[in-house]
């Protein structure tokens, strides 16, 4: 995986031993040796990882990520702290600010390369929620300024697994004063178990769990749907560094080096919680958008860039099984001199109610939208010539027979609405133009007295002859909740 990295240190040979470690691993890396340039340079190049060394002068690493982190263009861009501090005063302060992580001088390589990998990775599917996230802006959903520094980093539902006791009770104990929930388990399987039951946001898992191998519960957790997208948080001592960069190799968002330290540990689970609840913020107001993108705001119905796409695909599927799907096209009718004698707001309503009579005379396999204005689609697939007469009337009638409920004076209101339809069989590829063969139909419709069905190949329809022709229910009706 190819990534470009700004190396950050005021200290040349140490940007440049940097430099020469991640090009021999084919990373792309660019340099700066204070915080301006760097900034400057993340702004250019926006890099997917940032070396940030922390004694600076002038403006410090602290200083630096503080601002990369208060930009939205650049906050989700991952920053490793380079220090050759270890008091974790200084790793707390700069997990604050909104560092990733801290490696010290002089840096093993082991744990710089693993890091960076998982750092990378991580980034990667933010970036692609980030891209869907930013079409939903555009939609004006979502919050165009977030960050993930801005995501709430208390209240959350920790599982920990871990066997010895004392740094057990010690964890708990730290994390019960900012957390809703804090559940301590000695095993996998009982780890798995509650994992069954209740709803978690971060996982702490032992690697030295007595004869258990903690990175086998890791993959499992990692392969799991239930767990997959939990951030799992891996305790090791010093000399499990090789199994700790596979961990993060597997998956694993962090680790932590025994002895625990509170601030620490409580700065690094506050971390992975702002994380994972900016991601669900992305994906919500991605699917947030979807859903809009395709619907109709004001009825909920498909809207017509959804129902054209979905009936190319229905068309496609016709020639395949060589079946016969209908198009039926509605058209409320006078429904300007509605608007005029009532007001929009009437008018809306009576299309809101028009919308909901059509879903409920229909199966959900069948598909409803609206097209236009005041104009309506309802899709049969796999249908039958008669069904698709006795459908379309019972829409229509479903219409006229019943007065609307709207606040027009008195309460109600009667509408009625022209329909067209036509039966499309295999041998019809184009959208557009089966659309057409029903708008032709209710054109028809229009011109015929308004109110009635007009079928391709039949005309009007007639609706003695098609309450009889419902006398023979067809199995489909069975289902149908008219
Ligand atoms: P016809 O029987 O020939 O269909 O006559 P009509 O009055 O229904 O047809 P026309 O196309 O002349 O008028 C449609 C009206 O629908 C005009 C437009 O203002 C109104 N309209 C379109 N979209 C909306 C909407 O979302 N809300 C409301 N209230 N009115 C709408
Ligand atoms: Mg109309
Ligand atoms: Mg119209």
């Amino acid at each position: 995986m190819s990534a470009r990295i700004l190396v950050v240190d005021d200290i040349l040979p140490n940007v440049k031993l940097l430099e020469a470690k991640l090009k021999n691993e084919y990373y792309e890396v660019f340099t700066a040796t204070n915080g301006e340039d760097a900034l400057r340079i993340a702004e250019e190049q926006r890099p997917d990882l940032l070396l940030l060394d922390v004694m600076m002068p002038g403006m410090d690493g602290y200083e630096v990520c503080r601002r990369l982190k208060e930009n939205k263009d650049l906050a989700h861009i991952p920053v490793v702290m380079v220090t050759a501090l270890t008091d974790s005063e200084d790793k707390v302060r700069g997990l604050e600010v909104g560092a990733d992580d801290f490696l010290s001088k002089p840096i093993n390589d082991v744990a710089l390369m693993a890091r960076v990998r998982s750092l990378v990775r991580l980034k990667m599917t933010m970036d692609e929620w980030r891209v869907r996230e930013s079409a939903a802006s555009q939609l004006g959903i979502g919050d165009e300024g977030a960050t993930v520094m801005n995501e709430q980093d208390k209240g959350g539902r920790v599982l920990l697994i871990e066997d010895q006791e004392f740094e057990s009770n010690k964890i708990r104990e730290t994390l019960e004063a900012d957390h809703e929930l804090v559940r301590t388990v000695t095993s996998g399987p009982q780890g798995i178990d509650l994992l069954g039951q209740l709803v978690f946001d971060v996982i702490i898992l032992s690697l030295n769990l007595g004869a258990e191998d903690g990175l086998r519960l890791l993959s499992y957790f990692k392969s799991s749907e239930k767990t997959r997208h939990l951030p799992v948080i891996l305790i090791g001592r010093d000399e499990d560094m090789q199994k700790i960069s596979h961990g993060l190799e597997f998956g694993a968002h962090d680790y932590i080096i025994r002895p625990v330290d509170r601030n620490e540990l409580q700065a690094r689970v506050r971390t992975q919680l702002r994380k994972k609840r900016f991601q669900e913020r992305l994906r919500s107001s991605y699917e947030i958008s979807l859903s809009m993108a395709l619907t109709d705001g004001l009825t909920g119905l498909y809207n017509r860039r959804y129902l054209e796409v979905h009936l190319e695909k229905l068309i496609k599927k016709n020639k395949e099984d060589n079946k016969a799907l209908a198009v039926i096209l509605m058209d409320i009718d006078h429904f300007k001199s509605v608007n005029d004698t009532y007001g929009h707001g009437v008018g809306d309503e009576v299309l809101k109610v028009f919308a909901e009579r059509l879903k409920s005379k229909l199966r959900s396999i069948d598909t409803v939208a609206r097209y236009g204005g005041e104009e309506f689609v309802v899709i049969l697939p796999d249908v039958s010539v008669e069904r698709a007469y006795r459908v379309a009337e019972r829409l229509r009638m479903s219409i006229a027979n019943d007065p609307f409920k709207c606040s027009a004076p008195g309460g109600l209101l009667k509408v009625t609405s022209s329909f067209g339809g036509a039966i499309i069989g295999a041998e019809e590829e184009n959208v557009l133009k089966a659309l057409e063969r029903a708008d032709k139909c209710l054109y028809e419709a229009k011109e015929g007295g308004r109110n009635c069905v007009y079928f391709e190949g039949k005309g009007r329809l007639d609706p003695a002859e098609i309450a009889l022709l419902a006398g023979g229910v067809d199995p489909a009706d069975a289902s149908e909740n008219a």
